[in-house]
């Protein structure tokens, strides 16, 4: 068996990892788009990372983009198998996959106007609708817990695990005639005793391992902190400064955990009296999905809904936007509020455009709510920049910056060692660590070492790890 790293080595974003047996088949663990990377970021998805025809079949950990935005355009260039995903994860796929067309195509535009490049200069969409409607027809839904066969010699089951709806690991069987091997690829965990999410499911012992590691130098604060510190910057910002409570989170999963901790607060009576925004068409198809597949989501949630308030996810002080003239609006409204809006990271969507406008009043306050690439918006305001360019203008950085880490759909150390905890560490033959950045993973490599790993991979692009 060989694994190629093809992407997610040493980043964040861009998972995709491709399984090798000795007669050649090959299936593919991801296939995720770069993001936040700046000025690479169009580059990096254009390459071509492997012959789309030479692959079986991808097995899609969940909706995320970072996991799941490329597969379009591996269909496009040829990619003719199977797409396996849970069902949630596949309803979710829908409408993401359908978003980033339409984001590319518009940010390629813009981006060939601005440059102003030749029609021979001009950069492609990576992929049009039509490749995202291929695409869609090639999935296929998987039972959770069931193995199934993908391909001659491999069975690969999905474990839920926690980290947004439909989200899994992915363990495989592997028969190669003479050998036998067991692979877990954790994918993104989640963490335990989250807002909405049930408790990732352990794995069982597995000879490799790649594993994720976002957050492998961290420890979070626990849920209840994550609410009481989303209720500080509600009351500090709104009825202290009388200003905009800016958050920008990712449409599907953290903004609705917002809007879920938001309703109990404010079931609690401990809201002051004004709107909340939630303003992304995304999220509010996300929000109808999750709310299609709630009874995945964990107990707390099942118990609110036999409340007095029945939906999780809307209660009256909320409004969901999902017109763009309305959104425009939100920006020139001078009364305080609070705005939830994508993209997470700052770099796109109309979040951004919330920013600009609100960046230069001290009354005003950003809240980030989850991780950001270093190179992003998000991670330059939460640097501490002073002044950031946004939509090619300077804009001083008067307003609050602010940050929750404990709303992060990621497991920190412990979590990812609890989450390890049913495999044997002297069992597991490599362990790579994917989903982080270098330094981050670094440390985390330490700390397996102490609790028994021995071999521990930290790989770059494109490397091939050969049994
Ligand atoms: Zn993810």
């Amino acid at each position: 068996m060989k694994i190629t790293f093809a992407g997610a080595a040493k980043t964040v974003t861009g998972s995709k990892h491709i399984v090798q047996l000795w007669d050649n088949t090959k299936v593919m663990l991801d296939c995720g788009m770069y993001q936040g990377m700046g000025k690479d970021t169009h580059t990096l998805n254009s390459e071509e990372f492997e012959e789309p025809l030479s692959v079986s079949a991808i097995l899609l950990s969940h909706a995320h983009i970072d996991h799941s935005g490329l597969i379009p355009k591996f269909v496009k260039d040829g990619f003719e198998g199977k797409i396996f995903c849970t069902e949630a994860t596949h309803a979710l796929c829908e409408i993401m996959l359908r978003d980033s067309a339409f984001i590319q195509e518009a940010d390629v535009r813009y981006s060939n106007k601005r440059h102003q490049r030749s029609e021979n200069d001009a950069y492609d969409p990576l992929y049009s609708f039509l490749d995202v409607e291929q695409a869609l027809q090639q999935f296929v839904i998987v039972k959770e817990n069931e193995p199934i066969s993908i391909a001659a010699g491999i069975k690969a089951t999905f474990i839920p695990n926690g980290h947004i709806l439909g989200s899994a690991a992915i363990y495989l069987d592997i028969d190669e005639i003479s050998e036998k091997h067991t692979l877990l690829y954790t994918a993104d965990i989640g963490r335990y005793n989250a807002t909405l999410m049930r408790n990732p499911e352990l794995p069982p012992q597995a000879d490799y391992v790649i594993c994720e590691s976002t957050y492998g130098d961290r420890l979070h604060d626990n849920t209840i902190d994550a609410e009481q510190g989303l209720l500080n910057a509600v009351l500090h910002t709104l009825q202290e400064k009388k200003g905009k409570l800016i958050i920008p989170a990712f449409s599907l999963g953290r903004t609705q955990e917002l809007v879920f901790a938001l309703n109990k607060l404010d079931l609690y009576g401990l809201l002051p009296d004004v709107k909340i925004f939630v303003d992304s068409p995304l999220a509010i198809d996300a929000t109808d999905i999750m709310r299609r597949y709630s009874h995945l989501l964990n107990r707390e949630v099942s118990r609110f809904k036999k409340g007095t308030r029945h939906d999780p996810f809307g209660f009256r002080k909320l409004i969901y936007v999902k017109e763009q003239k309305y959104s425009r609006r939100i920006n020139t409204l001078d009364e305080p509020c609070i705005v939830i809006s994508a993209s997470g990271m700052a770099d796109a969507g109309r979040v951004k455009h919330h920013i600009y406008h609100a960046l230069e009043q001290a009354k005003n306050t950003i809240l980030f709510v989850g991780y950001a690439e270093p190179n992003s918006l998000a991670g330059r305001l939460q640097r501490g920049d002073k002044m950031v360019t946004i939509f090619g203008d300077d804009r001083n950085v008067e307003a609050e910056i602010n940050y929750i880490k404990s709303l992060s759909a990621h497991a920190d150390y412990n979590e990812i060692m609890r989450y390890l905890s049913n495999n044997n560490s002297g069992k597991v033959k490599r362990l790579f660590l994917v989903h982080g950045e270098e330094e981050v993973a670094q440390k985390f490599k330490g700390l397996l070492k102490e609790n028994g790993y021995n071999n521990v991979v930290i790989p770059d692009k494109n490397m091939t790890f050969e049994t």
